[in-house]
């Protein structure tokens, strides 16, 4: 995917994640994009260490102990890659392994392009309907604070 999509998607998992603050959210979308980064600026050998597994479990590892809930941009980097790069499963072990899985069409060409659409809306839908819910939640929690009546299935965070 185009790396706006990974930053504002790795934002947003970052967000489902609880996490609030503006600044780890700007981080939580650079961790997204970083893999892209690093191999557009230095070569294709850094393309692939960059979107493998070997070094993104690593570093999901770090971050763990930094934020966590900022954590996964990277791996989810890699993930969207899959489906949406025809080459992204030759590299998904490197160096260990070398697998050429055709799975995967290109998302800046052909049907590939619908894909790109195609999820595009998706997050911008999942986004509103998240903004939605986190409104819903607290014009509840102003009307009947007391009565619990939005029972949520997670607790946000108390900064
Ligand atoms: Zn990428």
């Amino acid at each position: 995917m185009d790396m706006l999509f990974h930053a504002t998607s790795a934002a947003f998992l970052g967000r489902i994640l609880g996490e609030r603050r503006p600044g780890w959210l700007c981080l939580a979308a650079v961790i997204g994009v970083i893999p892209d980064l690093v191999s557009n600026v230095v070569c294709i050998t850094s393309y692939q260490l960059a979107h493998s597994l070997a070094l993104q479990l690593p570093i999901v590892l770090i971050l763990l102990l930094l934020n966590w809930r900022i954590a996964f941009g990277g791996l989810l980097h890699v993930v969207l890659d899959i489906p949406t790069h025809q080459y992204a499963t030759t590299h998904l072990f490197y160096p260990f392994a070398k697998w050429d899985l055709p799975i995967g069409i290109a998302w800046y060409e052909g049907l590939g392009f619908l894909t790109w659409g195609l999820l595009w809306i998706t997050l911008a839908a999942l986004i509103l309907l998240y903004g939605m819910d986190q409104k819903a939640r607290k014009l509840c929690k102003i009307k009947a604070p007391e009565e619990r009546a939005c029972p949520s299935p997670y607790s946000p965070r108390a900064d």
